[in-house]
């Protein structure tokens, strides 16, 4: 599988006059990647993560989904991305089903095949018995449970994620690992910022480190780590960059 579902090309984003908060980053990820993303607090990930999505314009450089610009055909890139960020803001006055429904109704998926999948996810992270409740009765997670629902109910082709384990009991995470081998076994791509850096090291093929705003290293898990675990390599190429 190696077709390009996300490139970033020499994204710069600055806030206000002068806070480059991403400088020049550039990586790809394809079709299959279980890709991580990791840095320091502040590093710059949900900023690359909210403009890939096109929910932040940026100020210089380009991205491409499934070969579209995010900033020319944002309609055609959104079609084929789910993207949950950290803290899913879903729509409290609606119940789950209805929130489901909605995104459904979104991205045209046909009735057989919404309740199908469903009744599948909601089963697998055993939130079935809820979705009638309203959102805004939700506890964290069990909102987090029904923004991943809502994701993978559109089968996207890239699925973009801002701490997906945070907040999940273990269960749940152990759900959400199977499901990013799964989609992405069938050609889907996920691109996801963690700090949980045995996660990335355990679940990811690929991993880029992201230090104020640049990239400083990328590729291949087992490339990346060397003999060494993640966790050295992190902190190695933390304090080499920072000299
Ligand atoms: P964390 O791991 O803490 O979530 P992060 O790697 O996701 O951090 P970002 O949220 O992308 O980091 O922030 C990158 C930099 O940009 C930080 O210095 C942050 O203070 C700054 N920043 C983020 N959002 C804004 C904003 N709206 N206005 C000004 N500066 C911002």
């Amino acid at each position: 599988m190696n077709q390009k579902i996300l490139e970033i090309q020499h994204l710069t984003k600055i806030y206000g006059k002068d806070k480059k908060a991403v400088d020049d980053l550039s990586l790809c990820v394809y079709a299959g990647d279980i890709y991580g993303f990791i840095g320091q607090n502040g590093a710059g990930k949900t900023t690359t993560l909210r403009a890939v999505t096109g929910v932040l314009e940026f100020d210089a450089g380009e991205i491409f989904i499934d070969g579209h610009s995010i900033r020319k055909e944002p309609v055609a890139c959104k079609s084929v991305t789910a993207y949950i960020p950290d803290n899913p803001d879903l729509y409290e006055f609606l119940t789950g089903v209805q929130y489901l429904n909605y995104i459904g109704d979104i991205f045209g998926v046909k009735k057989s095949l919404r309740s199908e999948r469903i009744q599948k996810y909601a089963d697998m992270f055993r939130i079935a018995g809820d979705l009638g409740s309203l959102i805004g009765s939700f506890s964290h997670g069990m909102k987090q449970k029904l923004a991943i629902i809502g994701a993978l109910l559109h089968a996207p082709k890239l699925m973009v994620l801002d701490e997906p384990f945070v907040g999940l009991d273990p269960e749940a995470a152990f759900k959400l690992k199977q499901v990013f081998r799964e989609i992405c076994d069938n050609g889907s791509a996920i691109f996801f910022s963690t700090h949980v850096l045995d996660v990335a090291e355990k679940l990811c093929n690929k991993i880029a480190i992201i230090q104020s705003g640049k990239l400083i290293a990328d590729g291949e898990t087992e490339t990346v780590r060397g003999n060494e675990s993640l966790e050295s390599v992190f902190l190695e190429v933390l304090e080499n960059h920072a000299r």
